[in-house]
């Protein structure tokens, strides 16, 4: 099994294909796509038509064997058909417009949720330490 497939059932994100990887100081770096090739809207769902330009994007994931995770993709700006202006491209692998992952945001939300102040700032020390507690979940355990 190539490294690439281990990765993808690690992340176990459904619509999502990884091209490749390599490890920094922190952790893992996984660089994934959609696994539709057309633009969707970020907004309303519907296809895309003309590209307006391509950034590259970073979203923290869940960490995988006590690693630092991120997801790098070159997120497009297309114009929607249906809203008739430039929109973000929908991934699938995070809902928002934030740089979390949609799992990361619910496993953080849940620890914040279920811990006490104490458990929940030991438990999410390193993703308090990352976003500097500008991530809702995170100010939630802080609070
Ligand atoms: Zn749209």
């Amino acid at each position: 099994m190539r490294a690439s497939t281990v990765l993808r059932v690690l992340l176990s994100i459904q619509s999502m294909q990884v091209r490749g990887f390599h490890f920094d100081s922190e952790g893992v770096i996984v660089d994934v796509v959609p696994t539709w090739k057309k633009p969707r809207c970020g907004e309303c769902g519907g296809h895309c038509g003309r590209i307006h330009d391509r950034r590259e994007r970073r979203w923290r994931h869940l960490d995988i064997a006590g690693m630092k995770v991120q997801l790098r993709y070159k997120i497009r700006r297309a114009q929607c058909d249906s809203c008739g202006t430039v929109k973000t491209e929908q991934v699938p692998w995070s809902k928002g417009v934030g740089w979390y992952t949609d799992d990361f945001e619910e496993r953080t939300a849940y620890l914040a949720q279920q811990s006490s102040k104490e458990d929940g700032q030991r438990v999410l020390a390193r993703e308090l330490e990352d976003c500097g507690a500008n991530h809702r979940a995170c100010r939630i355990a802080l609070s």
